[in-house]
């Protein structure tokens, strides 16, 4: 099948650079939020990140342009009734994934394929609650998108070749990198990544070492780029959590169980970067730990 047009649905951390992503592959994008804000925060960040691309000569201004101008935002879901392929990157809560995917259903063409750009929830499962099971799958990108290189593909059990083929030719045309998963909790990635995270955050709970101690020994003891918490922070607590509760509920194993540490930070509502505070402090010039 022939994908011109993309709605994405959820305009946050993984929204806007899906958004930004398709539009400079020449994909009509139509992104919706429920918040008119994210929108607007959304399509700032996008230009921003644009204009860092064409500052560093990795695009042109005209094509710059053209991508944006290729970008429509809504708040209204059912607007996203033309579009060949749904993209749903939403909160990560499994209610709230199946009641955009119930709402959008009778707005959309027969032929159109919807993905969910979860983190850790059954593709199977929220497939099956729909009309096309067959033409649903995971599309899982990282954070950031215009930077990763990877894009996660997961079949359902009841997805069709066809519509794993139509993919395949979508991440080409993204000229990203594809890496198929099977549909078992949280996928590859973060079935390897989050359990590390989560036991950076035991190692600060049980004060093995402090917040910039975990991170500097990752970083120069196992060439991360990134530390452990600063990455978590950057993912979002929210996130991680939630991740942590899919494989602990997934896979009935003790090893996934959440750090205490880690939900009394999201309690406190110290998501990470996006509310400028979490295991570090970003009000200020330079993040400082929080312990
Ligand atoms: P986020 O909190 O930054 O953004 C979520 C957005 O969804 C918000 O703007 C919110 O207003 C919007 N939203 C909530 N309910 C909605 C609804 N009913 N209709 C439309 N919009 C709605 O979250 P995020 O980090 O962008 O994560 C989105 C999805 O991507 C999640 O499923 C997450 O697991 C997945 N994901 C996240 C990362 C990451 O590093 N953050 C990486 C890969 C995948």
């Amino acid at each position: 099948m022939d994908i011109k047009t993309v709605g994405v649905v959820g305009a946050g951390q993984m929204g806007n650079g899906i958004a930004h992503v398709f539009a400079v592959a020449g994909f009509d994008v139509l992104m919706t939020d429920i918040s008119q804000e994210a929108l607007e925060k959304a399509m700032a960040l996008i230009e921003r990140n644009l204009d860092r691309q064409v500052s560093r000569e990795k695009l042109s201004a005209k094509d710059r342009d053209a991508a944006l101008a290729r970008i429509k935002t809504t708040t209204t879901l059912t607007d996203l009734g033309p579009s060949d392929l749904i993209i749903e990157a939403a909160t990560e809560r499994e209610t709230v994934k199946q009641a955009i995917f119930e709402d959008l259903l009778p707005h959309l063409k027969p032929t159109t394929i919807l993905t969910s750009n979860t983190s850790s929830i059954s593709i199977t499962r929220l497939a099956s609650r729909t009309d096309r099971p067959e033409k649903f799958m995971g599309f899982h990108f990282m954070n950031p998108v215009p930077v990763m290189q990877l894009v996660e593909l997961i079949r359902g059990i009841a997805t069709d070749d066809a519509t794993y083929q139509t993919m395949i030719k979508v991440v080409e045309k993204l000229e990203k990198t594809a890496a198929s998963a099977e549909d078992f909790p949280a996928f590859i990635v973060n079935r390897i990544l989050m359990p590390m995270i989560n036991e950076a955050v035991y190692t600060l709970y049980e004060g093995v070492g402090n917040v910039r101690s975990i991170d500097e020994s990752l970083k120069l003891g196992a060439n991360h780029p990134m530390g452990p918490l600063e990455l978590a922070d950057f993912i979002g607590l929210d996130t991680c959590l939630a991740i942590m509760n899919v494989l602990h509920d997934g896979l009935a194993d003790t090893k996934y169980r959440p750090c205490p540490l880690l939900t009394k930070y999201v309690e406190a509502g110290w998501l990470g970067r996006k509310t400028k505070r979490g295991f570090y402090d970003y009000r200020g010039e330079t993040p400082v730990p929080t312990r």
